[in-house]
């Protein structure tokens, strides 16, 4: 624990609780850095393990299974956890704005805030699909979903949009679980139709051929109407209109295609690459402002671009922490490079 006697001399503020942030504050919590006071702003106060979300929705895992409590591990790093949402960043008086309180000041300012679905660029599914992130609502949607199905059993379509390892995963594991709690009410799991939407011409598009034809057949085997080069143009109360100008009913739509940076990142004078992610160097500082770091799904890496996945931003942990206490030193921040191949489990949610 950091010592409470000693006085703050520099301000370190990590804005968002992802997994690169989760790896800093628990560096930090074992080796304190006496006169740096530590600032978490997240809107959650709890964060998924993004592997195991899949697994949560499959009911393999309980909810604390999958979540750090970000409270209990800012206790543990001895820092201050602020609840709200960071909006702009006031570079100049190096300050966080937030949504509901006053700016925060930093000398060194760390940014993990994952990606943010575009939901905005698709008429009507703002209001009538339901995104992945922000976790807390669609966690809120997934347990009503859950008692809908519970307490009236009946027909229901379920659309899911993005045919990646996120919207695949996520089907799957929605179907176990959904088919599961009827066999369970003695129903017929069968009342429950899935169907999958996706702008490529092929499921999984940026993994193997062979793991492509592998999850095509479990999806053909599990009954799930795969539509390719299908892109989404318009949802609403019923359903969703596909480009063909073909309209599909649906009870749910659930958002899961390639993110963006947020929104407020483009008013802080940060660099960001063409999907609004902050282009940050080797030491993973923003390439325009070595006080501000970024890491995980919102960084993008200039001299290593690689696909968005929870297990760099995990990695990333380790050298965020180590630059951010260098840098603060007035020592020179370490390169990192990320590994270029790793492990994709993607889990057909029965196992
Ligand atoms: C269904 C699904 C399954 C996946 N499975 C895998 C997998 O098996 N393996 C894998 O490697 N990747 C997987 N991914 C990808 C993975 O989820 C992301 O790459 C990973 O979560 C990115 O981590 P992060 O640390 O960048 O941010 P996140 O985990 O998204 O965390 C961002 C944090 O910032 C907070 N935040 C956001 N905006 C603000 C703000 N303005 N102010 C304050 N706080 C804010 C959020 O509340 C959150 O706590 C999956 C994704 C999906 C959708």
């Amino acid at each position: 624990m950091q010592n409470t006697q000693q006085p703050v001399l520099r301000d370190i503020v990590l804005v968002g609780g992802g997994h690169s942030h989760v790896g800093v504050l628990r560096r930090f919590g074992m080796k304190p850095a006496p006169g740096i006071r530590l600032t978490l702003i997240c809107r959650d106060t709890h964060t998924p393990y993004s592997g195991m979300l899949p697994g949560y929705v499959a009911g393999h895992y309980a909810y604390d299974d999958v979540h750090i409590d970000l409270r209990r591990l800012a206790e543990f790093a001895g820092a201050r956890f602020l609840r709200t949402e960071a909006t702009g960043i006031d570079r100049a008086g190096q300050q966080v704005i937030c949504s509901d309180r006053p700016a925060i000041p930093y000398d060194r300012l760390s940014i993990n805030i994952g990606s943010t679905p575009k939901l905005s660029n698709t008429g009507g599914a703002a209001d009538h699909a339901v995104a992945v992130k922000p976790i807390h609502r669609f966690n809120d949607r997934w347990l009503a979903l859950l008692e809908r199905v519970r307490s009236t059993p009946g027909p229901m379509r379920i659309a899911v949009v993005g045919g990646g390892a996120g919207g695949v995963e996520l089907l799957l594991a929605m179907q176990h679980r959904l088919r599961s709690e009827l066999k369970a009410l003695k129903q017929n799991p069968d009342l429950l139709a899935f169907a999958l939407f996706t702008r490529g011409r092929t499921v999984l598009p940026t993994h193997a051929p062979n793991v492509q034809r592998r999850f095509a057949r479990v999806l053909g085997e599990r009954g799930v109407a795969v539509h390719c080069n299908a892109e989404v143009t318009g949802v609403d109360a019923t359903g969703l209109t596909t480009v063909d100008g073909q309209h599909h009913h649906a009870d749910e739509v659930v958002w899961v295609t390639r993110a963006g940076g947020a929104p407020w990142l483009r008013d802080t004078g940060l660099a960001l690459d063409d999907s609004g992610f902050i282009q940050v160097t080797d030491t993973l500082q923003t390439v325009t402002d070595p006080n501000v770091f970024a890491a995980g799904d919102i960084a993008s890496m200039v001299n290593h671009p690689r696909e968005k996945a929870g297990v760099f931003a995990v990695r990333q942990g380790r050298p965020l922490a180590r630059n951010l206490r260098l840098s603060l030193e007035d020592r020179e921040p370490q390169p990192y490079r990320p590994q270029r191949h790793w492990l994709a489990l993607i889990s057909t949610g029965d196992q």
